[in-house]
């Protein structure tokens, strides 16, 4: 590439102006272990098994070698965080190893949690087991829900110590450290571009965006004010797309700040993210956004759009005509509307367009919020209703399993549920297809399995006493989310009570 690199080759902290990346190299890890890797990616990435089993495997993709003819590199951005200007940030615990070009498809590869970088601030540039099993469990999860995201190829376990927390009598807890290697067409985020138009280095800025555009949007021709503002349009369309995803299954990022939002309209950094279980649009899985609740799950889409106006700003330099920038921005608003009704009608399994859906949709969401119900559940029950069924009795019955407390069904409540079960049915006699088809497609878009916070936790209790089977369990249970697996069934359950007010951890 002819982007600009950081001349200076060390890994110290500091401001790294010009420049786009810094080469740096991993930390030497003490024992490292591979505790799981992704047969799907090796071959995403043309590497054999018996590669897979390699010392040279072992030792490159947990920072003890450098591949030969390869340039490890830490990428600088900035961001705004909570909606601050943070100011540069960069990849502070992640390393991009090399790029991988396998079956006309390009691919970078990335350690994280491999040791520091300029961009380490205070950090360490490591990342402890917890961490790494939800990165690693999750973002393959994503990926078989159908959802854009960055990957992953692998989880290590380094074997040696990380100090995360200070225990309350000032001993130290040390914590299994970990590596996770992810993989991306590419990693580059809005921040990227933020951070250069902050510095006003806007000759920097174009090379940025030119490259991105000649190597991820080929499609949109040669670097221009046209090509620029069709790139702009191109990355407010995917990450509404990716957001409208995250609203069908439930998912809440948690730190939807711009230097985690994928330039690709990727999911990208896996930290406090949660998954809804109670249908709550106030929900927060991240307990430092607890006051404000910046990044509640209702909120994502508006934050998706407060993102974007960033980027805009950031491109503007490039375009010099704030117009055709807003004329994009509030096309956000109406696509929002239009998809996300869409998306809607199809977790109800409609086909058609009825005017009164707005007002059904609505009304669920309501009665939905009304007692604690399992937003999984009951989308995954409801693909069972009968248009012909006696809706008052059967619908109830059918979504029983997915109220966390059944005592709360009182009558005003059961009330609503009738009421809304009987206009469901009348709604569905007006679709002209069978119920047995309205099922199969509904459990095409309703998750069965998804990666319920106590079911990470599980798995990472187990691996701390040194059992990891509950990761591969999990791996290949949600391999296939849309599936019956009737051998799994235990995994189709409600939250027990236990993990009610436990949420995940990011560091
Ligand atoms: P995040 O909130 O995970 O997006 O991280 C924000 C910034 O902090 C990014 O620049 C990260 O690279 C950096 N960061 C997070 N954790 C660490 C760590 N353990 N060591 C160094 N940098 C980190
Ligand atoms: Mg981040
Ligand atoms: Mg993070």
């Amino acid at each position: 590439t002819n982007l600009p690199a950081d001349p200076i080759h060390e890994n110290t902290r500091r401001q790294v102006e010009e420049a786009c990346y810094s080469f740096v190299e991993p930390k030497q890890t003490q024992n490292p272990e591979l505790l799981h890797v992704s047969k799907a990616m090796l071959e995403n990435l043309g590497i054999s098994e018996a590669d897979a089993d390699s010392d040279t495997f072992l030792n490159v993709f947990t920072g003890n070698d450098i591949y030969k003819n390869t340039q490890p590199y830490a990428m600088c951005y900035g961001g705004h965080q909570f909606g601050n200007w943070a100011g540069q940030l960069g990849d502070g615990r992640a390393i991009n190893l090399f790029e991988v070009h396998h079956k006309r498809k390009q691919w970078t590869v990335q350690l994280k949690g491999a040791g520091e970088t300029p961009y380490s601030r205070t950090a360490d540039g490591l990342a402890v087991l917890r961490s790494s099993i939800r990165e690693y469990l999750c973002s393959e999860a994503m990926y078989y829900l159908g959802v854009p995201t960055t990957r992953a190829l692998s989880l290590a376990l380094t074997g040696d110590l990380v100090l995360r927390d200070m225990l309350y009598d000032g001993n130290a807890a040390y914590e299994k450290g970990a590596i996770v290697t992810r993989v991306a067409p590419s990693f580059l985020r809005f921040g990227n571009y933020e951070i250069f138009a902050a510095r006003q280095d806007i000759g920097n800025l174009r090379k940025l965006v030119d490259f991105t555009i000649t190597q991820h949007f080929p499609q949109l021709g040669k670097p221009s004010k046209e090509s620029y503002l069709n790139f702009f349009k191109e990355v407010t369309n995917r990450t509404l797309d990716m957001i409208i995803h995250w609203q069908r299954v439930g998912f809440v990022h948690g730190v939807m700040n711009t230097d985690n939002m994928s330039i690709l309209g990727l999911t990208i950094d896996y930290g406090p993210y949660g998954w809804l279980e109670g249908f709550d649009y106030g929900w927060t899985p991240n307990t430092t956004d607890r006051q404000h609740k910046r990044y509640r799950y209702g909120n994502q889409p508006n934050i998706g759009l407060w993102n974007l106006f960033k980027l805009a700003n950031a491109l503007y330099p490039l375009i010099e005509e704030a117009e055709p920038l807003e004329r994009i921005l509030e096309r956000y608003k109406v696509d929002f509307e239009m998809k996300s009704l869409a998306m809607m009608r199809s977790k109800l399994g409609l086909e058609t367009k009825a005017v009164s859906d707005t007002a059904l949709i609505q009304d669920l969401e309501d009665n939905l919020f009304l007692i604690e119900i399992d937003m999984t559940i009951f989308f995954r029950k409801l693909s069972s209703f009968k248009k012909d069924s006696d809706s008052k009795v059967d619908g109830i019955q059918l979504i029983e399993a997915a109220f966390y407390d059944l005592k709360a069904l009182k009558q005003p409540v059961i009330d609503k549920w009738q009421d809304w079960f009987q206009r469901y049915a009348d709604r569905l006699r007006q679709e002209n297809i069978s119920d047995e088809r309205r099922k199969e497609k509904m459990n095409q878009v309703n998750p069965k399995y998804v990666l319920r916070n106590y079911m990470a936790q599980l798995a990472i209790d187990a691996a701390n006493n040194g059992d990891y089977t509950l990761i591969d369990e999990l791996f290949q249970l949600l391999k296939q989310p849309y599936g019956e697996q009737p051998e799994n069934e235990k995994w189709f359950a409600k939250r027990p009570e236990w993990a009610r007010h436990k949420v995940g951890c990011s560091m």
